[in-house]
């Protein structure tokens, strides 16, 4: 249904141009959640601005193609791609108060993308927008509608997005951290919504989250990233239960279990290291405890380890030597 081919973004930044975005690969299926996962500034933000030809000013599509039902989305003039953004493909970003118009009443803002990507025109758009707004829990709908936004709560900002999303019956969702800004209980009520909505609809997802939580309860494929290339590919429980990557390993494994409900999430030593760097080998070598002096030179390829998972790590490589893994440099 979509596709992700070699996509590359990169930004002009003060420290130079930044390659946020390496190669990335990805397709999806109908009605299928696909979350993308990793530490912030490991590129998920970029991919999901990339998607929807919504880069800032500094930044660019380098390379790749996006497929949509048989149309190519990079290579069509700006125009012709408002119509697909919101209509085909629709984003729900992280900070509701930023994305909402402050002063055009909720109402407006979701019939407007019902007039732009649908048939319906005057009452019945009106009509309908009510219809999303009561779909997406917010209560009292025919009052709140010619509400502003201010006069909302974060929990109810984020379900007025929601709504906007929807309204032009797009094929494919994009949400970026749709939930980091709200209270666990909203939280919960949210996803449960875009995963009812998501069944019910045959929406694909892409789910964009650095909550492994989250993920567990909404996805039926994970995308695991760091320094802007994918590491690992797998379906949801086969990355849960068997995660291939050291990175997803440690990843996974300061993971809090109920019995350590309350203590603080171990953290992985180091950080992800900044994109403007001349990589030679493999990006996650300074933090891996499975490290060997070959990773520092040669770019592990993606190997497919199993029918629908894919690592990039020289352990799953055929021919690739092996070694004692030695102390991981410090990062
Ligand atoms: Fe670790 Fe080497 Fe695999 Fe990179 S390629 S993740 S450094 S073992
Ligand atoms: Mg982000």
């Amino acid at each position: 249904m979509l596709k992700i081919k070699d996509l590359t973004v990169e930004l002009e930044a003060d420290a130079g141009l930044v390659r946020a975005v390496d190669g990335l690969q990805l397709s999806f299926e109908r009605g299928e959640t696909f979350a993308l996962v990793g530490e912030s500034g490991c590129g998920k933000s970029m991919t999901a601005l990339a998607l929807m030809r919504l880069l800032p000013d500094n930044g660019r599509v380098a390379a790749g193609r996006l497929e949509l039902g048989g149309d190519e989305l990079f290579g069509w003039p700006e125009a012709r791609m408002r119509s697909v953004r919101g209509g085909r493909i629709a984003m729900i970003f992280q900070e509701p108060s930023t994305s909402l118009n402050p002063v055009m009443r909720v109402g407006d803002q979701i019939i407007e993308a019902i007039e732009t990507h649908t048939p319906l025109r005057g009452a019945a758009a009106r009509a309908k927008a009510i219809e999303w707004l009561r779909r997406v829990g917010l209560p009292e709908p025919e009052r709140r509608i010619d509400e502003y936004p201010f006069r909302l709560s974060g929990g109810q900002k984020q379900r007025v997005m929601i709504a906007i999303a929807l309204a032009g019956e797009p094929e494919f969702i994009v949400a970026d951290e749709p939930t980091t800004a709200l209270d666990v209980t909203i939280q919960a009520q949210i996803l449960d919504l875009l995963r009812e909505l998501q069944r019910e609809r045959g929406l694909g997802l892409l789910l964009i989250t650095h909550d492994l939580g989250i993920v567990a309860g909404m996805a039926h494929r994970v995308a695991l990233m760091y320094a802007g290339q994918i590491v690992e590919v797998a379906p949801a429980d086969e990355f849960f239960a068997a995660p291939k990557h050291p990175y997803a390993r440690l990843l996974l494994s300061a993971l809090p279990d109920a019995s350590k409900r309350g203590e603080p999430l171990a953290a992985i030593r180091g950080s992800v290291p900044p994109l403007w760097m001349e990589f030679s080998g493999c990006r996650f070598e300074p933090r891996c405890d499975r490290a060997m002096p070959h990773c520092r030179t040669v770019l592990p390829p993606m190997e497919r380890v199993a029918p629908a998972h894919m690592v990039r790590c020289v352990l799953y490589e055929p021919n690739a030597p092996q070694s004692a893994p030695h102390e991981p440099r410090a990062a």
